[in-house]
């Protein structure tokens, strides 16, 4: 039997982030993985299969955990952004200079994001990781949550956190209740090869059968694509051969990389919005994607569960260091109050986004196209709208507020 502070079931990035921000506030950690441990990179760069746009709420996170200057030596610190409409004149262009900034936001490799976090954590002697794991059993007392682990150990802890993805098993086993629906798209996903250099600029264009981002990589003819389709269309383009395929995200793409070539194999991800309409109940509490998903037309999927484990990590600090239950359920509830106001945001943000692209009406068009144009010649509310995208409004982290964590 084991007895710990806090059980973090999952270890993608949010319970790497909430291990390691638990373990700089001195809590003993357990975190239980069912998939292997984070790959160690070894060539000289990552492999780039999976990536995330990372933006400065993330940055700042990752800058006071210490992992941020090797991750940014291999990201892809982007300047510009372009976004336009395939078949009509909408369009609106983002540019660091004109904010006073260095980047927009950075493309990292998700697998070594893991990695440098694990990196981070096997310093710390009061936290252990359990990889390739299964649980056997999830049962909570008054004082402590009980973790059977496949290997028969027993963990007790006061806290037990369900940062486990989004079909979380926490959420299931807990029975805590689900909103979703099916954006009825799936993501194809893949790297690219591109004959004209990105400039670090990443670009979104719209179609009508949904969104298509180029994501710049750090080698300049290298770029990473989420291409959402309608499920009909995205099946079709999977069933293409890699020459049939290159072809029409060339045509797609509207030619802006030039002629274009897979570099990697595609991965197709159905699409879901899903929203638990309770994140705590007793000594059990949901992170990130166990908590929402949404639509990654926007990348902030990943930013807004970094911000759930600094919210909720700070709740337990300021409990920890007043002597009190870091499982209170005042406190728990404050975390869930906090974090669904934010996570609903962004869920009507997306629906928006979604809906205003897809709809086909030609009066929506119009508007689309005027809206845009005039968004684009109005500096104050471009600035607002990259506030947004940069993760630095709401109700942030204090951790992410301090901005002398920039560097
Ligand atoms: C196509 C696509 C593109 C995206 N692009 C962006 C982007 O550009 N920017 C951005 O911010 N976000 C992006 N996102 C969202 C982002 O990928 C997710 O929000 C983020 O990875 C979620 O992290 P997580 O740690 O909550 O979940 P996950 O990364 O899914 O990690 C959950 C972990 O829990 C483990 N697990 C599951 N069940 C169990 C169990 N029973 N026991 C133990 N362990 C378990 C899993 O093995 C996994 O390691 C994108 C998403 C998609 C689909």
């Amino acid at each position: 039997m084991q007895n710990t502070d806090v059980t973090i079931v999952g270890g993608g990035s949010a319970g790497l982030t909430l291990a390691l921000l638990l373990a700089k506030q001195q809590l003993r950690v357990v975190l239980v993985e069912k998939g292997p441990a984070p790959a160690a990179i070894t060539g000289s760069a990552p492999e780039y299969n999976r990536v995330s746009a990372l933006n400065m709420a993330s940055r700042r996170l990752f800058s006071q955990l210490g992992i941020w200057p090797e991750l940014v030596a291999a990201a892809a610190a982007y300047t510009d952004m372009q976004v336009w409409e395939a078949d009509s004149f909408a369009s609106i262009s983002f540019s660091a200079a004109d904010q006073q900034l260095d980047a927009l936001g950075y493309i990292c490799d998700n697998e070594q994001l893991r990695q440098l976090l694990y990196c981070q954590l096997q310093q710390h002697p009061k936290v252990q990781c359990y990889f390739n794991m299964a649980i056997s059993q999830l049962k909570q007392g008054e004082r402590e949550v009980m973790l059977q682990l496949d290997n028969n150990n027993l963990i007790l802890s006061q806290l037990l956190v369900g940062a486990d993805g989004v079909n979380s098993y926490v959420r299931q086993h807990m029975q805590l209740p689900l909103t979703h629906w099916d954006y009825q798209h799936t993501a194809i996903v893949a790297k690219i090869r591109c004959t004209t250099p990105h400039q670090l600029t990443a670009r979104q264009v719209f179609l009508s059968s949904g969104p298509l981002a180029l994501l710049p990589l750090p080698e300049a003819n290298l770029c990473s694509i989420v291409w959402s389709a309608d499920t009909a269309e995205a099946q079709r383009l999977m069933a293409l051969d890699d020459s049939a395929f290159n072809q029409a995200l060339c045509a797609a793409a509207q030619a802006v990389l030039g002629p274009v070539s897979l570099e990697s194999s595609r991965n197709a991800i159905n699409l879901t919005m899903r929203y638990a309409n309770c994140w705590q109940r007793g000594r059990v509490v949901l992170v990130a994607d166990a908590a929402h998903s949404i639509h990654p037309l926007a990348g902030q999927g990943m930013n807004l569960g970094l911000m759930d484990v600094a919210a909720l990590a700070q709740l337990i600090d300021q409990q920890h260091t007043a002597g009190e239950d870091i499982a209170e359920a005042r406190m728990l509830r404050r975390y869930e109050r906090w974090r669904k106001a934010e996570a609903q945001t962004m869920i009507v943000a997306m629906e928006t986004f979604k809906r205003g692209f897809t709809a086909k009406s030609p009066l929506i068009k119009l508007l689309r196209g005027v809206g845009l144009a005039a968004a684009n010649r109005l500096p104050v509310l471009k600035k607002q709208l990259m506030a947004h995208a940069l993760g630095l409004q709401g109700d942030l982290p204090q951790r992410v507020k301090n901005n002398t964590a920039d560097q």
